[in-house]
């Protein structure tokens, strides 16, 4: 199957199931053409995956095709966007149908559950990865920063912390139990916020979607913001899955662990209201943004520290 085939095969049909009316020329021509109403502005962001590191090898390539958009639609929730669009540069070993059928099946549903119109590509051949940029538009000046916070402001978070890193003890599980399903499902089937993110428009000073961890990318934010935080360890919300299964652990996966795609937010304490009625999902508030930088972390035991943490492809990962 040529290059051609495999694209007016598979990913046309994408690409129709998933019509956006901001998309005014999709795949077939040079460049695709995305409309920008006026007021808004365009937001992207771009998302590799390579077998063997952001995935395993020889993962599913339904669940695959699901979880890359998750995580790129995750970026597009983390700014407060509206999904729009979005480009797909795949890397095959080979044009298989075994694996081209549900890749092709599961990117359609993910795309319509997501609002995300398939507008082009690039497909090549060799060792398998995925290239996602999505496109997003928000009002002029509404997009969530990492760089607002500010000393009173509340740090909050989505859902529950932990669990997909956790759930890596048991990716080859033959029989996975109920509990170590419901770990799987968050690292397979990552929700990005999206609801959540608008929610927070015009209410959150900053917000970052959690793929590193939570200290990590907690940090990410007081970095940009010129700030500290004081977190309440005891706060951090944990699944009951994870605190039976991982028990004394579980706290650290929340820290540290990464793949979970919830939101951290922070925010005027007079949003919080709002917002926690907005959301569609649980928000909890973990914690204080201080003016002295750094990251303090009360009621953890010793396992809890230190707080440096991370994935970083580069290196040790930053303070
Ligand atoms: P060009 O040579 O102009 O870069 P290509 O031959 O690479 O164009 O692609 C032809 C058309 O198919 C383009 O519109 C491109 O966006 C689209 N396309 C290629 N690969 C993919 C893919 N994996 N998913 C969706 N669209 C794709
Ligand atoms: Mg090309």
């Amino acid at each position: 199957m040529g290059e051609f085939e495999l694209i007016r095969q598979y990913f046309q049909p994408v690409a129709q199931r998933t019509l956006h009316p901001d998309v005014e020329l999709g795949i077939g021509d040079d460049c695709a053409i995305q409309r920008i109403e006026p007021g808004q502005v365009l937001v992207f962001s771009m998302d590799t995956l390579v077998d063997g590191i952001h995935f395993p090898s020889g993962y599913a390539p339904d669940r695959l095709a699901r979880r890359a958009l998750a995580v790129a639609a995750s970026d597009l929730a983390a700014m407060g966007a509206e999904p729009v669009c979005f480009t797909l540069g795949l890397t095959l070993p080979e044009a298989n149908p075994d694996w081209l059928d549900p890749f092709a099946a599961a990117l359609a549903q993910a795309a319509e559950d997501f609002g995300l119109s398939l507008a082009g590509g690039d497909t090549t051949r060799g060792p398998l990865t995925l290239t996602l940029q999505v496109h997003g538009s928000v009002p002029d000046g509404q997009a969530l920063l990492r760089s607002g916070a500010r000393p009173g402001d509340l740090v909050a978070v989505s859902g529950t912390l932990g669990d997909a890193a956790a759930a890596l003890g048991y990716l080859n599980e033959s029989a996975p139990g109920e509990q170590q399903q419901a770990l799987l499902q968050k690292y397979h089937q990552p929700e990005p916020r999206l609801d959540l993110g608008w929610a927070l428009r015009g209410r959150a000073s900053a917000a970052i979607d959690i793929s590193d961890g939570l200290m990590a990318d907690l940090g990410h934010i007081l970095q940009a913001s010129g700030c500290g935080a004081v977190i309440d360890a005891a706060r951090i919300p944990l699944s009951p899955a994870l605190n039976a299964l991982a028990g004394e652990r579980a706290i650290s996966h929340a820290l540290r662990g990464g793949d979970d795609y919830e939101l951290c937010f922070t925010l005027p304490a007079r949003h919080w209201d709002a917002v926690k009625q907005k959301s569609p999902v649980p928000v909890q508030v973990i914690g204080e943004i201080v003016a002295e930088p750094g990251l303090t972390l009360t009621n953890a035991d010793q396992d809890a520290s230190p707080l440096r943490s991370g994935y970083e492809h580069f290196g040790v990962a930053n303070d």
